[in-house]
Formats: structure tokens, C-alpha cells, sequence
């Protein structure tokens, strides 16, 4: 019975105060399906603010499940460039093949087969299935997990593992307005139950909220450690221009340009450079300068003051703006 007021309470409060998103426009089955594969995917590991004009420039570049699955590599990257993590872009490629092949090209609407797409986990097929297609689920993203720790004040380490969290989400309820809830929860977390000061006296679930009651609002993290790696970057220069590479060792940046890179185990006494956090790695760099004769397959050389015309991932900009500057 509480549960049922709560979906009440969110839902009401969703249509007087949700954001005009692109991706919430009223559009056709079949784009609404669309958008919400490119929208999950963009928000992956990305703030909705950043994502908003990237969707917009991908979609009108790339409207449907078709012409994705048919863009070129150089197309496709040059419309994530300045989103990272490039794999989610080459995974949606990926996946609007398999569906053009194996789903007679459109989105499916079950579990088990979104799931055999690339790119897509156990969220985000939850939230596909919520968001697209008005099934009953709710996708556990950063923000209903804060208002879900928050509202039943879970603090215990038992209590913040992610299976206790999804079974503890049931306290949200149902509703046939599944789409509009899980984004409902989302919005309320972005909005209202945010990660410092949330704004308590305007939050539609202020009356049973464990955390208001108490007034402590402290969140206990299941912290992940990002794991130390080591990197000895070799550079190459000749006048202004640097070599590099196409990365066909490293599972980070797949295939993108970067500057020839070793990784060392375990290495004593590392002077590094620069340091890096990437995925989950803290990379720590040390940059060396050589002018031996090694061959590169996959290499060429790129002016160093004109790098904004070169498609590069952000890391190799990095790398070339401290190269200029030491
Ligand atoms: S009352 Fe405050 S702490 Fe509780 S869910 Fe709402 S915004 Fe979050």
C-alpha cells in the first residue's frame, strides 16, 4: 500500500518538474526505441548535460538502427569525439548490425535477447525494457540507487552490496507507467536527492524517508579501487611532428590513435610523468624520447601545433599538449 503511494507521489511530481530532454520528445514507436538505445548508451558514463547536443548531432546524422549500422568507422568517430570510452560507439555499431541481421531490424523487446547485443549489460536492458518498451522494470543507475539508499537510510556494508540494492528497490512499486517511472527515479535523483544537499522540502517522498528522519544524508560508498598500471610512452619527434599509432595492443582506446606505449609489471622506482585515470586503471606515464630506427605497423606522423585537425582521442591531445609545454 505505501509503495503504491509512492508511485503515485513520483509520478505526479515527474510531470509537473521533468527536464525536456531530446530523447523525451513524442516521437514514433520505432524512433522512441531508437533514441533510448542511443541515449543509454551515451549516458553509460556520462553526465546528461554533456550527452544532450552529442545526441542531437548523432541522431541527425545517423536516424535510424540502419544507417548506424551501416556508418563508417571515421563517421562514427568523428560524431563520439569529445564523449570517450569509443567503445560504446563501435558497440552500438556492433549491435545495429546484429539487430539489422538476427531481429529483422528492430529493437527487441525481451531480456534475454537484449542482452546478446554488445554493449548491452543487465542496466542498461533494464533500462531499455523500462524506458522503451513500458515494462515493469527499474533500472538501478547512481541516482535511484542514492534515493533508494537514502529513503531506507542503508548504511550497513551488507546493505549497499548491488544484490541487496536490487532486491530492496521493490519498495518503489509498480505502476503501468513503467517508462515514465524508471525516468521518473532517475529525474528525482538528477533533481531533487542529489549526492550533496538534496533539496529534502521539495522531494515527493520527504514523509517516509528513513535519511530526513534522522537528517543525515551521508552516503556510504561501495568503493571500487582504480587499479595502479605503468606505462613508458615512447616519443618520437622530427621537427614538429610526433608518431603515432594505431592501438592494436591495448583493450583501452581499441583501435584509436595513441603514442607507442609499453606497460610495465610491478616496476620499481617509477619516475612517472603524467598520470591518468581511464575505466577503471590509474595509469601512471613516463614519457621517454628516442629516435631509434623501430618499425610501427599502423604508424604515421602527426603535426604537433595543428592537432585539433586530426581525429585523436582526447588521452593523445593530452599527451601532445604536455609534450608542447615541457
Ligand atoms: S527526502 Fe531528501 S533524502 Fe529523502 S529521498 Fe527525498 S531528497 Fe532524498
Amino acid at each position: 500500500m505505501k509503495e503504491k503511494i509512492i508511485t503515485k507521489k513520483i509520478l505526479k511530481w515527474y510531470d509537473l518538474n521533468k527536464r525536456p530532454l531530446p530523447w523525451r520528445k513524442k516521437v514514433s514507436v520505432e524512433k522512441k526505441q531508437y533514441y533510448t538505445l542511443i541515449s543509454e548508451f551515451m549516458l553509460q558514463q556520462t553526465q546528461v548535460i554533456t550527452v544532450i547536443p552529442f545526441f542531437n548531432r548523432f541522431i541527425k546524422n545517423l536516424p535510424s538502427i540502419n544507417s548506424l549500422a551501416k556508418v563508417s568507422e571515421k563517421k562514427l568517430i568523428k560524431l563520439w569525439e569529445g564523449l570517450g570510452y569509443y567503445s560504446r560507439a563501435r558497440n552500438l555499431k556492433k549491435s545495429a548490425q546484429v539487430i539489422l541481421k538476427n531481429f529483422d531490424g528492430k529493437l527487441p523487446d525481451n531480456f534475454e535477447d537484449l542482452i546478446t547485443l554488445p554493449g548491452i549489460g543487465n542496466y542498461t536492458a533494464n533500462a531499455i525494457l523500462a524506458i522503451a518498451f513500458n515494462k515493469p522494470y527499474i533500472p538501478l543507475d547512481g541516482n535511484i540507487e542514492r534515493v533508494l539508499k537514502r529513503y531506507l537510510y542503508l548504511k550497513k556494508d551488507k546493505e549497499i552490496q548491488k544484490d541487496y540494492l536490487l532486491q530492496k528497490k521493490i519498495v518503489f512499486g509498480k505502476t503501468l507507467r513503467s517508462s515514465d517511472y524508471a525516468q521518473a527515479l532517475m529525474e528525482l535523483g538528477a533533481l531533487i536527492c542529489k549526492p550533496n544537499n538534496p533539496i529534502c522540502a521539495q522531494c515527493p517522498i520527504i514523509k517516509n524517508c528513513k535519511s530526513y528522519k534522522k537528517k543525515d544524508f551521508s552516503l556510504i560508498k561501495n568503493i571500487k579501487k582504480n587499479k595502479d598500471k605503468y606505462f613508458v610512452l615512447k616519443v618520437y619527434k622530427k621537427n614538429q611532428r610526433y608518431l603515432l599509432i594505431k592501438n592494436k595492443k591495448f583493450n583501452f582506446l581499441k583501435n584509436l590513435t595513441i603514442f607507442p606505449m609499453e606497460e610495465l609489471s610491478n616496476p620499481k622506482n617509477f619516475n612517472k610523468n603524467l598520470n591518468f585515470k581511464m575505466s577503471n586503471m590509474n595509469m601512471n606515464i613516463k614519457i621517454e624520447y628516442s629516435n631509434d630506427n623501430k618499425k610501427f605497423p599502423y604508424s604515421y606522423w602527426v603535426d604537433g601545433t595543428k592537432m585539433n585537425s586530426y581525429m585523436l582521442p582526447s588521452f593523445t591531445k593530452k599527451i601532445v599538449q604536455y609534450l608542447e609545454k615541457n
